[in-house]
């Protein structure tokens, strides 16, 4: 039995889509790395943190407290920062736009990493984001890296975004998309790669429910 599958690539990807179906199919606790680092910096704009400024991140990390909780009307895990449930709040495009900034901090890596270590091991769990594979769990028993091409990425993630905000733009979201997969696969401290041992799924002309069936049979294998 796999106890821990690690879920990376791009932004809009479809990393969270896939890992949540399959958290539900076999059970499995779903951690949304990228959660973490989108809350953390949604504390660093509400405090005016200077990100080139060590101490302030370091001080503004002392008094960040994260967690996960179950949703029993949505179904879903939702990501608390300091007991107040932002996970709709971190979607926005304001963190967005800073997130891989603050992603690519030595402190914010150490901090986020070593608490998502913590969560896996137990009973199965299900992490997607960058770095899951290669640096969170290098061991993970079965590592899959997702892939779609650029117009889809940015037309689905447009989709999402905009039930939420009819004001947003299209060049706006493929500029983001654009800018954070540049951010995080050229950042210096775990930088987005491939884990050599990861399984590629390119899901660009796969329907949701082909690839569910697919990535379950490599989790049942
Ligand atoms: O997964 P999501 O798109 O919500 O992640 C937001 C950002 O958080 C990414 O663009 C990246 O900068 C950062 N991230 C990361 N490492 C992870 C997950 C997310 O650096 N494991």
């Amino acid at each position: 039995k796999k106890i821990i599958i690690a879920i990376d690539g791009m932004s809009s990807c479809g990393k969270s889509t896939i890992a949540k179906q399959l958290a539900q199919q076999l059970n499995y606790i779903y951690v949304d790395s990228g959660a973490m680092y989108r809350a953390i910096t949604l504390y660093f704009l509400r405090n005016n943190i200077d990100i080139a400024n060590t101490t302030q991140v370091k001080d503004a990390l002392q008094e960040i407290e994260l967690d996960f909780r179950f949703n029993e009307q949505s179904e879903q895990v939702e990501i608390f920062l300091n007991d107040e449930n932002v996970e709709y709040l971190i979607r926005e495009m304001i963190v967005a736009e800073k997130v891989s900034e603050v992603a690519a901090l030595a402190d914010v890596r150490a901090y986020a990493v070593s608490q998502q270590q913590k969560m896996g091991g137990k009973k199965g769990v299900i992490m997607d984001g960058r770095d899951i594979g290669t640096v969170v769990f290098p061991h993970a028993e079965l590592k899959l890296f997702m892939v779609a091409d650029n117009a889809i990425r940015v037309e689905r993630r447009f989709k999402e975004l905009y039930q939420k905000n009819p004001n947003i733009t299209i060049e706006e979201v493929a500029h983001n998309i654009e800018m954070r997969d540049y951010i995080d696969a050229n950042r210096e401290i775990s930088p987005l790669r491939k884990a050599k041992d990861a399984i590629e799924i390119d899901n660009t002309n796969l329907t949701p429910d082909e690839q569910l069936q697919k990535v379950l049979n490599l989790a049942n294998s």
